[in-house]
């Protein structure tokens, strides 16, 4: 199985390639093609699976697929810890690195200058904790009625770490018709139960 035969482009193809990738991990090879078809998935994962491009890479090119003159985030990522937004901002840069796609990271409460400018400029991947993020949105309007996908990256450790309201809080400003994607390395009953209040239909990964 090669990432080509996944149907992935070949600026991605050629991106991971670079990065030393030969073949698509076994999470790649399942989560690829569903995230591709537009489904809603919940992902057991570890990291260490190669986790990242397993979402990255088929969100990258539905990115790509439609590129309008828009100013608007387009993806959301929600993870944790500032260490998860820097990993993941890392990660997209790599493989995004053909693709004339824009992503800004967010793990402090205030934006540094670039950060303002970009923020003014297009943006269509933003990389967030929830708490800094909703820091961000309680001093500054930014749009997320044009979020097409939402990325809940460790939603365990989200949960431990009391961010439950904060995701929640974000929730309701994104249009539920957008697709959703959600990945966590455990799955007890209270994960589980916030999966369901944000997933539809969705395709499990285990
Ligand atoms: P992650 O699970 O996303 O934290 O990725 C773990 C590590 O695996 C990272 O260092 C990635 O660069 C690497 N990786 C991801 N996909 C592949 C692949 N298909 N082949 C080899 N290494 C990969």
């Amino acid at each position: 199985m090669s990432f080509k035969s996944l149907n992935l482009i070949d600026p991605i193809v050629r991106a991971v390639t670079e990065a030393g990738y030969s073949k698509p991990t076994e999470l790649q090879y399942m989560a690829v093609s569903p995230i591709l078809a537009g489904r809603d998935i919940i992902g057991h994962a570890q990291t260490g699976t190669g986790k990242t491009a397993a979402f990255a890479m088929p969100i990258l090119q539905l990115l790509k697929r439609n590129t309008s003159d828009h100013k608007e985030i387009r993806i959301l990522i929600l993870t944790p810890t500032r260490e998860l937004v820097l990993q993941l901002e890392e990660h997209f840069k790599i493989y995004s690195k053909y693709l004339p796609l824009s992503q800004l990271s967010i793990f402090d409460g205030v934006l540094s200058g670039s950060q303002l400018a970009a923020l003014g400029k297009r943006v269509d991947i933003l990389i967030a904790t929830p708490e800094r993020l909703l820091d961000l949105l309680s001093q500054r309007h930014i749009d997320f009625s044009k979020i097409e996908i939402l990325v809940l990256d460790e939603a365990d450790r989200m949960l431990d770490m009391g961010f439950s309201d904060d995701v929640k809080k974000i929730l309701k400003l994104i249009s539920p018709k957008r697709q959703t994607l959600f990945f966590s390395a455990t799955m007890p009953l209270n994960v589980r139960k916030f999966a369901d209040t944000m997933l539809k239909n969705p395709i499990e990964i285990i």
